[in-house]
């Protein structure tokens, strides 16, 4: 079936760009201070929205494409040190009990986890939410880039 929005209740709502939507003004006045001089608003909004929706126990850390500590997309920060979480598993191969290192493509978009010992995938639910989130960071933060490209040839 077809959706069809009611044209006279769409047309007062401001259309959002699909993927960073702004957050809840209330979000933006706690969470906002810590974001405010990135330069990108896709990744700032989405870093409020984010930290607003774990305070709120909506959404798990390790569920998020944008990273608090970092303030970062979850994909240019997931080598970072402070991402290895032996306890979950996270960048973490147990049976070699040594890190594992992600490899991110950002032009294919492709997303890999491998040991740094046996160089085999570890096979964890933590190494899939890796994949996940950093692909969908990844194509965010691409989206966002393409957007970008297109204003300023718009522009010029
Ligand atoms: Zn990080
Ligand atoms: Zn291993």
């Amino acid at each position: 079936m077809v959706h069809q929005p009611h044209p006279e209740r769409t047309a007062s709502v401001p259309r959002r760009r699909r993927g960073h939507p702004s957050p809840a003004p209330a979000d933006a006045l706690r969470f906002g201070g810590r974001y405010e001089d990135l330069r990108d608003d896709r990744l700032a909004h989405t870093l409020v929205r984010e930290d607003a929706a774990v305070e709120r126990e909506e959404l798990s850390p390790h569920e998020r494409i944008s990273c608090h500590v970092h303030r970062r997309w979850a994909h240019e920060c997931i080598s970072s040190p402070a991402h290895v979480i032996a306890v979950t598993g996270h960048r973490w191969c147990r049976s070699c009990e040594a890190e594992a290192s992600v490899a991110v493509d950002e032009v294919s978009g492709a997303v890999s986890v491998v040991c740094t010992r046996c160089r085999t995938i570890p096979d964890t639910a933590a190494t899939r939410q890796i994949l996940r989130t950093c692909r969908a960071s990844l194509a965010v933060a691409l989206d966002g880039r393409r957007a970008c490209a297109a204003q300023q040839v718009r522009a010029a």
